[in-house]
């Protein structure tokens, strides 16, 4: 099969999966109304693939280096800087080229690309050959991916084995001949009610004592035992929002819960090395920092374009202090465009495979989360209130009000009334809507908290370097 159309995309989710919604057990992801969004969304992955355009045919699908067979460009494992910058240039042009992410293979890449690195380490010949060969099954099936690492967690001061009960981190519970049985909880799984397959990993460093919590795995998503309660996502654009220039595209979170699920042991890629453990969460954070600061190039580009452009209908694009504010925009978005290009320039090789630079990656991610709110503040400061007051466009289609709308809604005169209005309902989704509020969130924790990248650049930097020359100059030996 190797390439999929999306409509066999849409058609795969139909495999008897348990997805709950707003109290309610979803009968074909498909067909609801607000997780057809997420579908509509990952399905853009498999429309690229099958573009006429051949610079983008080029950028998402190479050949298989096995089989020769047109792949999915996600799943070539990063072998050089090159390789990077195509997965970083691939994932932030999908956004731009579909409105949205088609998140369906990029955190279960990073999962893998993790398992096959630790596997390598382990020196562990048959979990190297499981992955290779789990490789080879989602090359071959075009597989919508996610990857499962947050636990529930309890009582966050504890560690797993010491929680109130023994499933708020996900572990063994059986290892029978065939394969192990897990029970616990991911929590927040991105595309999980979208995905074909779940990878699991473990999210953080497990004790001698933890060996049950030390688990790496593949499982369908349809796998009796799984269950998913899902994120209510915001849906399609509503009559009250004034048209966009593209279909809503946004994903959905779930908890998946693995109640009792038996794995087969060709699909099980750590079971009891909790030595291993911290190094398959580390290497994980490093792949998926990197897809996540490749993903928020084109997201914060759009939202300085609507600063500038909201300046620009408010006829200030020239007043000093608002060019103050998009100088300080635009550092935002052009740092992290940097550090972006500089976790690639200076990977970590681990045997054959490419890890982008760990402490540029978490670099790069702490930049981006800990100034987020901040360009946010700038690019609502130069938009104005009417990004949160504007009214709807039921109100700009009803004749009572539209006059009024028009003769008081204007701005400079590079834009028509409706011009402008329909750039407010951009700035307002992106600044100032409940779904940006999501946003802000996502933007704190998806990815790893801030404390995590804080831990990884301790890790990384070289703090008695510096601490060296400080000594040095003080005259202090030794
Ligand atoms: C939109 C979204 C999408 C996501 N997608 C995925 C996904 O696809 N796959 C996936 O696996 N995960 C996903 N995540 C999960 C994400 O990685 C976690 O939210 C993140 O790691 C933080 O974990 P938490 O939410 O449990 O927060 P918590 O761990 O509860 O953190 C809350 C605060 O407590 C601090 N804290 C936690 N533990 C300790 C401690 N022991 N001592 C001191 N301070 C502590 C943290 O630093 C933070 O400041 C997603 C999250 C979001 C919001």
């Amino acid at each position: 099969m190797a390439l999929r159309t999306p409509e066999e995309y849409r058609k795969s989710l139909r495999d008897g999966r348990r997805i709950y919604m707003l109290g309610e057990k979803v009968a074909d992801v498909t067909a609801h109304p607000l997780l057809k969004v997420a579908v509509e969304t990952v399905a853009q992955d498999f429309a690229l693939t099958e573009s006429n355009d051949p610079e983008i045919r080029n950028l998402f699908v190479f050949p298989d280096n096995e089989t020769g067979e047109p792949i999915s460009r996600f799943f070539k494992t990063p072998e050089n800087t090159a390789d990077l910058e195509k997965r970083s240039e691939m994932i932030a042009r999908s956004i731009r080229l579909t409105g949205g992410l088609p998140f369906g293979k990029d955190v279960g890449t990073d999962c893998l690309n993790a398992v096959m690195v630790v596997a390598d380490q382990m020196g562990n010949e048959e979990y190297k050959e499981r992955a290779k060969n789990y490789l080879r099954f989602i090359r071959k099936n075009d597989s919508a991916m996610c990857g499962a690492v947050t636990d529930a967690k309890g009582d966050r001061s504890k560690p797993p084995s010491k929680q109130a009960h023994p499933d708020y981190y996900l572990h063994v519970v059986d290892k029978q001949k065939d394969g192990i049985v897990v029970k616990g909880c991911k929590m927040h799984i991105t595309s999980g009610p979208v995905a074909n397959e779940i990878i699991v990993t473990p999210t953080r460093q497990m004790r001698e004592d933890e060996g049950d919590y030390a688990v790496s795995f593949a499982i369908p998503a349809n796998a009796e035992g799984i269950t998913m309660i899902c994120r209510p996502g915001r849906g399609e654009q509503t009559p009250y929002e004034f048209p966009s220039g593209a279909p809503v595209r946004t994903l959905s979170e779930a908890m998946v819960v693995f109640d009792n699920v038996f794995v087969p042991w060709e699909r099980v890629f750590m079971c009891g090395e909790w030595q291993f453990s911290m190094l398959l969460a580390y290497t994980f954070a490093s792949f998926h920092r990197f897809t996540a600061i490749s993903y928020k190039i084109p997201i914060v580009e759009l939202i300085a374009g609507c600063g500038v452009a909201m300046a620009e209908s408010n006829g200030l694009e020239k007043a000093g202090h608002i060019r103050g504010k998009l100088a300080q925009m635009a550092a935002y978005v052009e740092t992290l465009k940097a550090l972006t290009r500089a976790a690639a320039r200076d990977p970590i090789m681990y045997g054959g495979i490419a890890m982008p630079n760990p402490l540029v990656a978490n670099m790069a991610k702490l930049h981006f989360a800990s100034g987020y709110h901040n360009f946010i503040q700038l690019v609502q400061d130069v938009s104005g209130g009417i990004i949160t007051t504007f009214p709807t466009y039921e109100d700009w289609n009803n004749p009572d009000t539209r006059g009024f709308m028009e003769h008081y809604l204007g701005g400079s005169d590079k834009f028509t009334t409706e011009e402008r209005l329909r750039l407010i309902q951009q700035t307002h989704r992106w600044t100032a809507s409940a779904e940006h509020a999501h946003m802000e969130v996502t933007t704190v924790h998806a990815e790893g908290s801030m404390e995590a990248q804080k831990m990884m650049i301790l890790l990384e930097a070289p703090l008695s370097e510096y601490a060296n020359l400080a000594k040095q100059m003080a005259g202090i030996s030794g």
